[in-house]
């Protein structure tokens, strides 16, 4: 990003945007940078996602990957911080709690780089956990769009599918194991049930 060499100090940054975006593939690129830049960085990804290459790396779905610690919660990324780090990197940061706002803060306070990747809204097309917060304290938001699978337009959304069929609204907001599975659609195409909830227009 273009932007990125005026900042000086601590700042933070964050990718966000549906699944199958580029999040992945645009924090490798950018951690890659900051170490042929010769920086120290750390990278870290949530246990939640185990896709692909285990919970030892961050994967993108083109194949590239580089090393991350897992981690269940924002304590854990305190626990397990490298002091010296210059740059880290958080991946699918919305499954984080809350804590997670305050300590991508005061690591940028205290001159960090922070790069901090999630999708930004759950399969009801609603805010992701602490993305919210994190895109209004960032310094710098970039927000990516993957390809809607039904029309080709660009998708800001995630269709949970269960059984090949939309999602109830009221299904649990991250299911474990089941028969679900996602596509990247956008606003028009996304589809989610709902019982006789008032529509507002
Ligand atoms: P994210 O981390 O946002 O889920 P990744 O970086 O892991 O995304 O993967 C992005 C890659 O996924 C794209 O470069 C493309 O090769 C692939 N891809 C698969 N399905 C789609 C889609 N519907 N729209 C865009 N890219 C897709
Ligand atoms: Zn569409």
């Amino acid at each position: 990003m273009s932007q990125h060499f005026q900042l000086s100090g601590g700042w933070v940054e964050v990718i966000a945007g549906s699944m199958f975006s580029g999040k992945s593939e645009e924090l490798i690129r950018r951690v890659r940078r900051a170490m042929i830049a010769k920086k120290r960085v750390q990278v870290f990804k949530s246990h939640l996602d185990n896709r692909y290459t285990g919970v030892f790396t961050v994967g993108s779905h083109d194949g590239r990957t580089v090393e991350a610690v897992p981690v269940d919660s924002a304590a854990q990324v305190a626990t397990r911080l490298d002091p010296h780090a210059q740059v880290i990197a958080i991946d699918e940061v919305q499954f984080l709690d809350e804590g997670i706002v305050a300590l991508a803060s005061d690591l940028a306070d205290r001159g960090r780089r922070v790069i901090l990747a999630g999708i930004d809204t759950d399969f009801r097309g609603e805010p992701f956990g602490p993305m919210p917060q994190l895109m209004c304290l960032a310094e710098v938001v970039d927000k990516l769009h993957a390809i809607c699978v039904l029309c080709g337009a660009p998708a800001t959304r995630n269709q949970r599918l269960v059984d090949g069929k939309p999602a109830h609204w009221d299904s649990p907001l991250i299911m474990v194991g089941g028969t679900e599975s996602y596509e990247a659609r956008c606003r028009q195409c996304h589809q989610v049930l709902r019982g006789d909830q008032p529509r507002l227009l």
